[in-house]
């Protein structure tokens, strides 16, 4: 039985973890099979606060999960499989750790970002392949960069990207556009933004220094023919990671969770979730990690009017 059970260990889960341990509430942590979060799948980090030479995304992660165990927290592995949410104390179902019971929960899984799935790519993340415009694209300064898809994402991520770039080519797999029309015209009107529709990528080609080129295929012709850069830039969408919730917290249409407004409350009283499984716009560490304070806060306030667990018979 604990007080506070946080799942997810990125930015968000992270802050919380500091938060709760910090104000004597024993959290434990529950580490999914990527620790850290998206952040360890990146290089440097040049955008968080207090670190004026930035610091390696991996680094900053284990130097968070340090920072909750200083003041106590605990760490356990599994994959949370299922949850009951449907009375408090709520249960949690975790892989290797069996039933864990807990007064309230912090959902912060985050979302993960959509690869393409096609040769050269997952091996080439970090060595030009990324996600995150906002966090790479400094990288590629006087450079031409690919983006690829059609969405709202892509549409964002290339107007963003031509501050750095000298050029940056949009390639989609259809015609038509998927993104709203305010959007489009925004990228259209960008006369560093080129075209490439039609478009199916069908491998990210890389050399010792990383990405050289993606090989695309032409869906009218057949034709291959690979696009130079060094720069590829995947916007295909996110997939927030709430599977495991099996319907028992509001979501939208996305499948990312609703909060309150201005607030870290779900649904259920005592499930309160931050970071990217709830946060479909700014997407940033800073925001999760924010997000993840606000949780904490709003948890220990929850449970200071509502244990239903005696525990002095505990500690
Ligand atoms: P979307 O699902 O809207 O778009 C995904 C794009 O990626 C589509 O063009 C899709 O092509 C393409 N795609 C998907 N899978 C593949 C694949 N395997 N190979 C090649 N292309 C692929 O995702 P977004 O992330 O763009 O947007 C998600 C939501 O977030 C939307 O509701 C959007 O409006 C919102 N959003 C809003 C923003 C804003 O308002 N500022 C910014 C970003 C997102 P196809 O069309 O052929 O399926």
């Amino acid at each position: 039985m604990y007080k506070s059970i946080i799942i997810g260990t990125g930015p968000a889960g992270l802050t919380a973890a500091i938060y709760l341990a910090r104000a004597n509430m024993s959290p434990l942590i529950i580490e999914g099979p990527e620790p850290g979060g998206q952040l360890t799948t990146t290089t440097e980090v040049e955008n968080f606060p207090g670190f004026p030479e930035g610091i390696m995304g991996p680094d900053l992660m284990a130097n968070m999960r340090k920072q909750a165990e200083r003041f106590g927290a605990e760490f356990r592995t599994g994959w949370v499989n299922s949850v009951d949410l449907s009375q408090r104390p709520f249960k949690l179902q975790v892989e290797g750790q069996g039933e864990l019971i807990a007064e309230s929960v912090i959902i912060s899984t985050g979302a993960s970002a959509k690869y393409l799935g096609i040769p050269g790519e997952k091996d080439n993340v970090g060595r030009g392949v990324s996600t995150c415009a906002t966090c790479d694209g400094f990288f590629f300064r006087g450079k031409k960069i690919i983006v690829i898809g059609g969405g709202d994402s892509a549409m964002e991520e290339a107007g963003f990207l031509t501050r750095f770039a000298t050029e940056v080519e949009l390639v989609n797999r259809r015609t038509e556009l998927r993104a709203s029309k305010i959007m489009q015209d925004r990228a259209r009107e960008n006369e560093k933004v080129k075209w490439s529709l039609n478009r199916t990528p069908v491998e990210v080609v890389a050399g010792p220094m990383g990405v050289t080129g993606l090989k695309v295929k032409n869906n009218e012709t057949g034709e291959e023919e690979v696009i130079e850069t060094s720069g590829i830039f995947v916007a295909i969408g996110h997939t927030p990671n709430t599977k495991f919730l099996g319907g028992q917290i509001d979501t939208d249409d996305h499948g990312y969770i609703q909060v309150k407004p201005g607030t870290s409350e779900t649904n259920i009283p005592g499930v309160f979730a931050c970071g990217d499984v709830q946060d479909n716009k700014y997407r940033q560490a800073i925001t999760a990690a924010g997000s993840g304070c606000m949780a904490a806060l709003d948890c220990e306030r929850f449970l200071e009017g509502s244990i239903t667990h005696d525990w002095s018979q505990t500690l």
